[in-house]
């Protein structure tokens, strides 16, 4: 019975881990108790031991920690462990089950019995809880064992407490019902599923809605229902039409709405192929080309199949053609143009072949939408505009083109950028494309015969539906998608109206973690695939939302999870994701720089002061999170360049420290006036854009979050007369494009572009720079990342410099500390939203606001390194196989000290890098621009990579 050693092992392996448990058992292979524990003997200890199981992560430690304990005293009541009120529930919930009422008045087969049986049960429920000891045994075995095989096929699980139970598992049935009556002749209404466990019975409609239960039935009638038997349910009567299995049943099969999907389309959609082998046509031999006589066009594909670079569609299945090619036209490869298929990478090409099989069909019977939700980045446009442009040319059966005219709807903003994009890729010639603006109304479109795609708005498709509708689009493309997770809005309601079967939806936001907007995108791509929404919300959400609860059954954590995964097992026939991981592979190798820049003396003497004064202490003790907010702001100003402090943030107002600080500020400090001298920071920035101005033809993004900074950085701009761009959260949203166009272009004299880092939120594209700095970081690594993927991004073919800046033993530093401790390096993606929302305690406040004067780097004394701070003896900054280990390298986590709450391994990353003090050896880090600032550089953390740094 006893087993210790797993739970300190446990224990130990959950912490180190940071709880990977927090779902066991959605997760992992159930464990079934039963199988390892006598059943006869010992009955009670399979619900105990799922009582444990469904807790969250941090009360399964506790519980875990608890049962060690308990299992060496041997004395404590595991009470404290189960609240009372819980069972109470449960007990509840159980004696409800007993509604007899109608049973007692028929003439049945099978007899009523008294509803003793329930409350025997839901005692026997109480009493098993009240074991002392066996329970939290029964845990850690039931979560340690792998699930053992020999589970009888309709079995969930066994039905505790009652005695001389044979049949304790959990049986399905599909049936017929109608109301109860004494009539010979039945008037059945409808089919529904009759779930019969133990001596209960629950009958759900087809939707999944429950219309009756009932309990108290004897064990004997339960067990021998078959084929024809009929039974009393709640006021209904039902007849067993046939058994269902345990499994059709976890998965939703036996319900309405479950999809068909073409066996060769599901074993496809898993592994879509990048590159099918093509198929060697008979014709092969012959130059295959558009320039074919229309007999033989019918059997050519329009580019050569058998190229080694060629993209070739799968061909249909068997049973498309069977329904889709009644004339027995020729099958012909769909081949990818190669001017497009030669520009793809391996994911666009693997995202258009998916498309393809979406939009024809191949992969569900009922439906031809797709949802392409890969991340930013990834280039959903040019896969769109592959398959538009193969589907106008090519189609399998004869060659025949799939479709005539596409719909492109997208938010305002992006009408511009579809239509040059398709210039990018296609040119003028090639394809005609239509925007619908104030100039040009969707009337005159009808009339261009060689136009075969549109690009509207939304806000302009609204206006003019009726005569879209009239048109007649074959494929439509929604970007931005998720705008359409509402059905109830117009927009929704009138392009799901359109009668257009092909339909794809494209969205960069992640829509599996809202289920009620899951199901309202993918009905729209595939109407009716996941059923109605009343038989969605029975089959799937209700059961995975209950799973996802603390303190949820196992049962019904096992029925959530199947649920899950045969929702996720649909909706991956025509939903595609991929993240940014994907495509890092292919990005050119990065340098990253850490830059701690030496404070200059106003800094010091202001920031000291600043940290002393009344109004900044006084946040110690206040609750209003403003107080301390505008103490970091002023600080972080303070960083940026002490005459920042005179002016005032759009959102700011005069607050009693800005007053207090006013008193102190030096005199030849005023608003507008940024002398390099007075800022650390802003002479790194000068040297280095100095020396790359000298350097070349290399043009620099400088990112801030602040407006007044992003000021500051222009004029130093205008003072050396460096021609800038500035794109912030005050550029309207026309402009811009034009702004990244004019920065992206070879020709153009742009020297820096000026971001804000908050408005550079969706898409920008800023890879005509190969630097990026970031003048002063945020809270929320997320929103640097994103700043730092404008550059480093598809796209950029040279090698990328990232620049992050900090002064030296200030607020900068802690947030830097802050960063990387919280995400690693490699920032894993926060919410970005709540970047402005953070909590500090009074002792992270203290040691926010102190300052450390009398060191190079706060950052590297805190990693207590050793290392000569020239990067060792010309080490690597990574452990990889050619290179050798570094010379500071002192391994382990264990010694490096930073503070006990906050686990120390992602300080290890850096650890990793290369630690450089000044003077910046040139043979080492090969930066001119950073070389040229390092009389103002205290000290360097250096890292380069050809793939993302941290994979762990
Ligand atoms: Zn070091």
């Amino acid at each position: 019975m006893r087993r210790s050693a797993a739970p300190s092992q446990l224990l130990k392996r959950a912490q180190q881990h940071r709880l990977p448990f927090a779902s066991p058992a959605a997760k992992r292979p159930c464990p079934t108790p039963q199988e390892d524990v006598p059943q006869k003997a010992e009955p009670q200890k399979q619900e105990q031991s799922s009582a444990v199981k469904v807790r969250s992560a941090s009360d399964i430690l506790s519980v875990i920690s608890k049962s060690s304990t308990l299992e060496e005293n041997g004395t404590k009541n595991e009470n404290e462990n189960f609240s009372s009120s819980e069972f109470g529930g449960q007990s509840n919930s159980f004696t409800q089950d007993v509604d007899l009422s109608p049973l007692t008045e028929t003439n049945c087969n099978v007899s009523h019995h008294s509803n003793v049986a329930g409350t025997k049960n839901s005692l026997g429920n109480v009493r098993s809880f009240n074991a002392p000891g066996r329970q939290l045994a029964g845990a850690h075995r039931g979560w340690n064992r792998p699930q053992l095989s020999g589970r009888p096929p309709n079995t969930i699980r066994s039905l505790p407490g009652e005695e001389n139970q044979a049949p304790s598992e959990t049986k399905y049935y599909a049936v017929v019902w109608c109301k109860l009556s004494r009539k010979k002749h039945k008037n059945w209404e409808g089919d529904a599923i009759l779930i019969v466990k133990g001596r209960s019975v629950t009958l759900k409609d087809l939707e999944g809605k429950e219309i009756g239960r009932g309990s108290g039935y004897k064990l004997k009638d339960l067990g021998s229902l078959e084929e024809g038997s009929t039974l009393p349910v709640g006021g209904k009567e039902v007849e067993i039409q046939n058994v269902i299995s345990a499994e059709s049943y976890a998965l939703g099969h036996c319900f309405q709405g479950e999809v068909t999907v073409t066996e060769k389309a599901e074993s496809s959609s898993r592994l879509p192929k990048p590159k099918p082998k093509p198929f060697r046509l008979p014709t092969l031999g012959r130059p295959a080309g558009p320039a074919c006589s229309s007999t033989e066009a019918e059997n050519m594909p329009l580019f050569n199949p058998s190229l080694p670079d060629a993209l070739v569609m799968p061909r249909p299945p068997a049973q498309h053609q069977w329904h889709h090619n009644s004339g027995r036209t020729s099958v012909v490869d769909v081949v990818v143009d190669p001017h497009l298929a030669s520009q793809l990478r391996p994911h666009q090409q693997e995202g258009v072949v998916f498309l393809y099989e979406c939009v024809m069909g191949f992969h569900l019977q009922t439906g031809c939408g797709a949802i392409l939700a890969d991340e930013m980045g990834l280039g959903k446009t040019l896969q769109c505009i592959t398959l538009i442009w193969t589907l106008l040319k090519q189609g399998p059966y004869g060659r025949r083109p799939v479709v005539r005219r596409v719909l492109v709807v997208t938010p305002s903003s992006l009408t511009s950028n579809w239509r040059k994009e398709f210039k990018k890729w296609l040119g003028k010639e090639r394809l005609g494309v239509f925007v619908v603006d104030q100039q040009n109304k969707v009337e005159q479109y009808t009339s261009q015969q060689h136009t075969p795609v549109m690009i509207i708005s939304y806000e302009m498709f609204l206006r003019n539906s009726e005569v879209i509708e009239k048109i007649g689009f074959d494929l439509i493309i929604c970007d931005e998608a998720h705008r359409l997770k509402n059905p109830a809005i117009k927009t929704t309601h009138l392009l799901a109206s359109l009668p257009c079967k092909r339909r794809i939806l494209v969205t960069g936001t992640p829509i599996q973690n809202d289920l009620q907007e899951l199901f309202a995108l993918v009905d729209f791509a595939n109407p009716g695939v996941l059923g109605t929404p009343s038989s969605f919300r029975h089959i799937y959400e209700e059961p995975i939302v209950a799973s996802q609860q603390p303190n949820t059954p196992l049962t019904e954590k096992e029925l959530g999870a199947s649920r899950a995964s045969q929702l996720n097992r649909i909706t991956s026939l025509f939903i595609l994701r991929r993240t940014q991981d994907i495509i890092n592979r292919y990005l050119p190798p990065k340098a990253e720089y850490v830059v701690l820049c030496q404070p200059s003396e106003t800094q010091q003497a202001l920031y000291s002061e600043v940290v002393g004064c009344r109004s900044l202490r006084r946040c110690f003790t206040s609750l209003e999170p403003g107080d301390h907010l505008s103490a970091i702001l002023a600080l972080r100003k303070l960083c940026n360049h002490p005459a920042l402090l005179a002016v005032s943030e759009e959102s700011e107002n005069k607050n009693e420290l800005s007053k207090e600080i006013s008193t102190f500020m030096p005199s030849h400090l005023q608003a507008g006036v940024y002398d390099e001298a007075d800022s650390g920071k802003l002479a790194v920035v000068s040297c280095m854009l100095w020396a790359l101005r000298e350097g070349g033809q290399e043009k620099i993004v400088l990112v801030s979050n602040y407006t007044t900074t992003l000021d500051m950085l222009a004029s130093l701009c205008v003072r050396y007369n460096y021609p800038y761009l500035r794109l912030d959260g005050s550029t309207p949203s026309a402009k811009r494009q034009k702004l990244v166009d004019s920065f992206n272009n070879k020709c153009s004299t742009d020297f820096v572009f000026l971001l804000s880092a908050k408005a550079g939120g969706v898409g920008l594209n800023l890879v005509g720079a190969s630097r990026i700095l970031l003048y002063d970081i945020d809270w929320n690594p997320a929103t640097d990342l994103q700043a730092m993927a404008r550059v480093w991004r598809d796209g950029q073919h040279r090698k990328v410099h990232i620049y992050r800046l900090l002064v030296t033993g200030t607020l900068d530093e802690k947030m830097y500390q802050r960063q990387v401790r919280k995400q690693g390096l490699s920032g894993a993606v926060v919410d970005a939203r709540d970047s402005e929302r953070v909590h500090f305690s009074t002792e992270e406040l203290k040691d926010l606001f102190t300052v450390h004067w009398d060191t190079a780097c706060l950052t590297h004394d805190l990693l207590e390194c050793e290392c000569d701070q020239q990067g060792g003896s010309g080490a690597p900054p990574q452990k990889t196989a050619q290179e050798p280990e570094r010379a500071c390298q002192l391994g382990g986590a264990g010694n490096i000290t930073i503070d006990a709450a906050h686990p120390t391994k992602t300080m290890d990353q850096l650890q990793n890098w290369y630690h450089l003090a000044p003077p910046l050896s040139s043979t080492l880090i090969k930066d001119h621009c950073l070389e040229a600032a390092s009389d103002f550089v205290t000290f360097l953390f250096y890292n380069e990579s050809r793939t993302e740094v941290v994979k762990q």
